[in-house]
């Protein structure tokens, strides 16, 4: 108990002026878990330290019991179903939940309300602010097929993936409890510290979340091989510091190999038969960390594994669960840059899922690309495009758990999140995103970031004001539309008029002449309040365009009709517009 409460997490909680709340909640698991294969059961014993750092007295504590989505007729099966997948028909062997068979807090009994995934305890003295509770519960579980991140026997063949498998605290942030229910989706979590003590049939290697302590089980490739004994269980027990959740996953057949990058020790579980697609993987893993590291800085935790098993792919601190057999270099880097976004950021996925995916998504693109190709800074348009005609759009501010399609989340998510960034890019310069990476890094790793601290960031990097492209973007389902309207003699040369709806941006134009020459001409917007710096052609600046005028007039003085060739809007292609009417030629 002593060890317990005399952890300090005070280097989490140094004030900064940068934090969205001055406090942040923090835990401190200790969970003893077995495994029995042949049951197919999990129970457990956890004891959790939960410190109240908030101004707030707390009356209630709320957990997340999410194998309770995988409930016989649960209503998380229906959600799942209405925003499209696919569960008609599963057998009562598929079906899992968790059941909390005892807790007390302080010593004191008392009862967990569940409702379906959630678990609602009422305290009988209130957690004052600046105090701690100490929460000691039991748990059973009947472990689900692999059919929703979690469960046994995945498609894989992994034997079991344990995410999302223990009774775990809600976020409790400025905003209150967070109480979302399980729809397959996103997380949220506090930051702290976990010990497990995993106990099952020596025939499983385990991997997952954290260091391991008791290296001298461990077979299949890590050190100290083939020392345990055959008939006891053997029992695998795992630090995290500052992490927000803790997965595993045990398997009979894996190999295992390891890599040290930077003091980092990367790990990779997977079958034998896919070896070959994890050689590539193994083999070229520095050159992405490497790109990841100058680009978005050191990855801070001692440990990361890349594990075949789960549902899809999905992502937990220090560990990713890939359920890929073929080539999934690019879903690799992006499951590892989750690590970041996700992971030691530690945003609200559900909430704010576009500040995880589509940043992940953004930096992917940028960590996969290995062999140098030239990124321009556009390349998520394609994708924002598609799925944008696949229905109507849905607001990218909704909550994860409450798009009503799926293809309305992956849109907002992951494509429309990465062309916010790629468009914040393109107002001010890939060197200065790359600079406000760096700071958001230094700023709010560990913190809890909101979408209004991203933009700030970038702000502050760019000095150039950001807020109205959030809003527009993120808040409603306005596009972006500029064109030529019109071109026309004037008094002293010629002059063109260009045309705006939706999302104001600024512009770049191109006027290419007769004799071959070209003139660019770079249009602000006075909603920045400043122009960009970095420019990869050098063009004139020109006065700017009102955030309230539809039009407007460039003049190409002393210079005749019919020397121009061409003018072209967004000549380098950077924004997701109806491209029809961006080109006038003769
Ligand atoms: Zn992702």
């Amino acid at each position: 108990m002593k060890s317990l409460l005399s952890f300090s997490f005070s280097f989490l909680l140094l004030s900064s002026h940068a934090q969205s709340s001055d406090w942040q909640q923090t835990v401190d698991y200790q969970i003893n878990v077995g495994v029995d294969h042949q049951k197919n059961t999990a129970t457990g014993q956890e004891k959790v330290v939960y410190s109240n750092h908030s101004h707030d007295t707390i009356r209630t504590l709320y957990f997340h019991l999410y194998w309770n989505a995988m409930k016989k007729g649960s209503h998380s099966f229906e959600r799942m179903a209405e925003m499209g997948s696919n569960y008609s028909d599963l057998t009562q062997d598929d079906f899992g939940q968790i059941d909390v068979t005892s807790i007390s807090v302080n010593s004191v009994p008392l009862v967990m309300d569940v409702y379906e995934s959630i678990g609602k305890v009422v305290l009988k003295d209130p957690l004052l602010p600046g105090k701690d509770v100490v929460i000691d519960l039991q748990f059973t579980s009947k472990i689900p097929s692999c059919i929703n991140r979690a469960g046994k026997n995945n498609r894989s063949g992994t034997d079991y993936t344990f995410t999302q498998w223990y009774p775990k605290l809600c976020r409790y942030d400025k905003q209150g409890w967070h109480t979302d229910p399980y729809f397959g989706r996103e997380f949220a979590g506090t930051f702290g510290r976990f010990n497990v003590k995993i106990q099952c049939d020596p025939s499983f290697t385990v991997a997952g979340t954290g260091v391991l302590k008791n290296k001298k089980y461990l077979s299949k490739g890590w050190e100290e091989a083939g020392k345990q004994t055959k008939s006891t269980p053997t029992v695998w027990e795992f630090n995290a510091e500052n992490v927000h959740d803790f997965a595993f996953a045990m398997d009979r057949e894996w190999r295992h190999e390891q890599k040290r990058i930077d003091e980092i020790d990367f790990h990779f579980f997977y079958p034998e038969k896919n070896a070959q697609s994890w050689k590539n993987l193994i083999d070229n893993w520095h050159k992405s960390y490497a790109i990841c590291k100058e680009n978005f800085g050191t990855y801070p935790w001692p440990q990361f594994s890349f594990i075949q098993a789960g549902e899809g792919y999905m992502e937990y601190p220090m560990c990713t669960m890939l359920e890929g057999a073929s080539d999934f270099y690019s879903t690799a880097c992006h499951e590892f840059m989750h690590s970041y976004f996700y992971g030691f950021y530690g945003t609200d996925e559900n909430l704010h899922h576009w500040m995880d995916e589509g940043l992940t998504t953004y930096a992917e693109a940028r960590i996969s690309n290995i062999n140098g190709d030239v990124l321009e800074g556009n390349e998520g348009n394609s994708d924002y495009i598609l799925y944008s005609s696949f229905g109507e759009a849905e607001p990218m501010a909704t909550a994860a758990n409450h798009f009503q399609l799926d293809f309305g989340y992956w849109n907002s998510a992951y494509f429309k999140a990465r062309v916010f960034v790629e468009l914040i890019q393109y107002m001010i310069g890939d060197e200065t995103i790359r600079k406000g990476f760096g700071r958001y890094y230094n700023l709010w790793k560990f913190k809890h970031p909101e979408p209004n601290d991203f933009v700030k960031v970038m702000e502050d990097v760019s000095d150039m004001e950001l807020t109205w492209f959030q809003n527009y973007w993120i808040n409603t389902n306005q596009t972006i539309n500029v064109g030529i309207d019109t071109i026309q003699k004037t008094n002293n040369g010629v002059s063109f008029t260009l045309y705006r709806n939706g999302i104001p941006m600024p512009l770049d134009v191109q006027v290419t002449y007769k004799d071959g020459s070209t003139q660019r001409f770079h249009i602000p917007l006075d909603l920045t309040n400043n122009v960009k710096k970095e420019f990869k052609t050098r063009p004139t600046i020109l006065q700017a365009w009102s955030c309230g005028a539809p039009r407007y007039t460039v003049s190409l003085e002393n210079r005749k009709l019919s020397e121009v060739i061409s003018i072209e809007v967004d000549p380098d292609g950077y924004l997701p517009d109806d491209k029809e009417d961006n080109l006038y030629e003769k």
